[in-house]
Formats: structure tokens, C-alpha cells, sequence
């Protein structure tokens, strides 16, 4: 017992001087860190902005910092460097990829849209800079569906590369000329309609919140707007929503279909309430290679530089501004009963 408390607390005082140290570091080279809500709670803990990938795109664009580090994946540290070009982007760990974004490549998507001349392109924003620059729109679980309801009616569509998303965004809009790429992130296997009956059984005055964010839990939006998942009580959540909700409900429990990572946010933030993951296992081992001692080696030797070039970047900057200014205006769901805000 003696030990394990001596073990706990030399831990925490490490974590405490590294954060020191990392905080002075980003002083110092003028930086700011922004967290995704998946990463690593420590990590979380340093940042000076934790959000979704949106809207850490968007602290990227507007900061006056000279140097940002992203803790998150590769594409949201290339989405901030198409947003911020003449600021230094840094990701601490270059394994940090995604499996959704690498589910398709510039040379697939052209090889796709040679096969359907005319039709145009909606990438969900977990894909590469390459893949945005060969799109026409890019969209989020938030606006997908208004994304692909401005296009005309009888336009085709090419949808890539969420399947679950690609799916939902179909039935919703009630298109049949919309082509969907078969690709998915590999979290969202933990979360499934099982284990959610299973979870809203052992809590039955829970909440159920959702948030579809990071292509982790779209399926659960495909789940339910194809009815596997009973959509009474359902709040479909931004970061920001999700964030705010527990103080705004009655209820003391909630039951949330995400990474597991966001849990670490609404547990510290709404202390008095409980959360439980739909599934505990849906955690991103991409987002969770980012440890402490990288973004201090990040801030040491400024590494590892992520830039677009500027041909592709140009191109991908459209479809992201046509994706921020399509952004959110209605609720992300169209199905009927459960609650919803734009998300992210
Ligand atoms: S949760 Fe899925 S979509 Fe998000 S970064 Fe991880 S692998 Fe990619």
C-alpha cells in the first residue's frame, strides 16, 4: 500500500515537472498547444486550448502564437498548417495517424472520380491534405448532411471515406446518386448497437450522449438513423455541447458513445456527476502515442515540422472554407426524437 502510494505520487510529481518544464518551453519559442479531446489526459492537462479537430483548426488559425503544437493526428496538424501557413505546425510523434484518413489516397480518389466524370467530391475532414485538394467540399458529422443537401438534387455524388457517415448522410438526404467509399475508423468496432442496449440496461436513468466526432462513433449515428439504436433520450453532441450538457440535464448519469478519451474533459468539468463509456475499449491508439516527453522534445527542437505544399494547400483551403462556411447552421440529425447541435 505504502509503496503503491509512493509509486502514484512520484508519477504525479513527474507529470507536474514535465508540464513545468513544457510550459516554460512553449513561453519561451512563443508556442501554443492545442489537445484533442482523445488525447492522453495529461497531455490534455498542458494544452492551452482542448477541443475537437474543427475547432482546434480554427485556435490554429486565429492564434498569434509563431509556433503550434498539435496534439492530435496528422491531418488535423495539416488541416492547421492549410489554415495557418506561415506559422510553425509541430506533431510531436509522426506515428500519430488515423486509420479513417488513411483509408483513401489522392491517386484512389482520382482513379474514383475518373469513373464518375462530372460528380462531385464530399470528404469527411479526417483525410489527408491530398484528398481534400482533390475534393470539392469537405464536410463534418456536423454538417454532412446540409453539406450534400446544397449540391444539386440531381448532381452525383462521390462520399469519402466514412462508410457509416457516408450512409447516414444517404438515408437522410434521401438521395440514391450519392457513391460512398467504403472506409472506417477502426475505434468505432468498440462501440456497437450491443454494447449500448447493454450499457443503457445497467443505467437505465442515464443519458445517452453521442458524439460523433472523429468518424469514433458515426456508426452509432448510422445505428440509429437505421433504427438499431432506440433514439429516445438521445443527445447528439458537439465537443462544446457535450462539454456543457451535464450541468444543463437532471440526470446524475450519463452514458457516452465517443473515444474514451473525451471522459477525462466531463469528468473533471462536472465532478458531481458519473459518465460510463459505451465501451471502454474505444480508445485511439493513434491519439495516445502522444506522451508528455514528446511535446517537450517537439518544443526542444521545434520537430516534427508538418507543411502542404502550397499547390496542394491552395486546394485544399477551398473545400475546407466551403465545409466552415456550410457549417452547423441546423441540427446534425434528422432523425425525429433525439436531441441534437451542430457538431464538429
Ligand atoms: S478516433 Fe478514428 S478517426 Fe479519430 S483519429 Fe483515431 S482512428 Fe482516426
Amino acid at each position: 500500500m505504502g509503496t503503491s502510494q509512493t509509486a502514484v505520487r512520484t508519477r504525479e510529481e513527474q507529470i507536474a515537472q514535465l508540464q513545468g518544464e513544457i510550459k516554460a518551453l512553449a513561453r519561451e519559442r512563443n508556442a501554443v498547444i492545442l489537445a484533442h479531446n482523445y488525447e492522453r489526459a495529461e497531455v490534455q492537462d498542458v494544452a492551452d486550448y482542448v477541443g475537437d479537430s474543427l475547432g482546434l483548426s480554427r485556435e490554429a488559425a486565429k492564434t498569434s502564437a509563431d509556433v503550434i503544437v498539435f496534439c492530435g493526428v496528422h491531418f488535423m496538424a495539416e488541416t492547421a498548417a492549410v489554415l495557418s501557413p506561415h506559422k510553425t505546425v509541430l506533431l510531436p510523434d509522426l506515428a500519430a495517424g488515423c486509420s479513417l484518413a488513411s483509408m483513401i489516397d489522392a491517386e484512389q480518389l482520382r482513379a474514383w472520380k475518373a469513373e464518375y466524370p462530372g460528380a462531385v467530391v464530399v470528404s469527411y475532414v479526417n483525410t489527408t491534405a491530398e484528398v481534400k485538394a482533390e475534393s470539392d467540399y469537405c464536410c463534418t458529422s456536423g454538417n454532412a448532411v446540409e453539406v450534400v443537401n446544397s449540391i444539386p438534387a440531381d448532381t452525383e455524388i462521390l462520399f469519402c471515406p466514412d462508410m457509416f457517415l457516408g450512409a447516414h448522410v444517404k438515408r437522410l438526404s434521401g438521395r440514391d446518386n450519392i457513391r460512398i467509399w467504403m472506409g472506417e475508423c477502426h475505434v468505432h468496432a468498440g462501440i456497437d448497437p450491443e454494447d449500448i442496449r447493454l450499457q443503457r440496461s445497467l443505467h437505465p436513468q442515464a443519458e445517452f450522449l453521442i458524439h460523433p466526432e472523429c468518424g469514433c462513433s458515426t456508426s452509432v449515428l448510422e445505428a440509429m438513423s437505421a433504427g438499431d439504436v432506440d433514439p429516445e433520450g438521445v443527445q447528439i453532441l458537439s465537443t462544446e455541447g457535450m462539454i456543457k450538457r451535464p450541468a444543463l440535464s437532471d440526470a446524475d448519469e450519463f452514458i457516452v458513445a465517443t473515444e474514451v478519451g473525451i471522459l477525462h474533459r466531463l469528468r473533471r468539468e462536472n465532478p458531481g456527476k458519473r459518465f460510463f463509456a459505451a465501451n471502454e475499449r474505444a480508445s485511439c491508439a493513434y491519439m495516445k502515442v502522444t506522451t508528455l516527453p514528446k511535446v517537450k522534445r517537439a518544443l526542444e527542437r521545434l520537430e516534427h515540422r508538418i507543411t502542404v505544399p502550397r499547390a496542394i494547400a491552395d486546394r485544399a483551403r477551398l473545400a475546407i472554407e466551403r465545409m466552415v462556411a456550410i457549417g452547423g447552421q441546423h441540427p446534425m440529425s434528422a432523425v425525429p426524437s433525439p436531441s441534437s447541435d451542430p457538431g464538429e
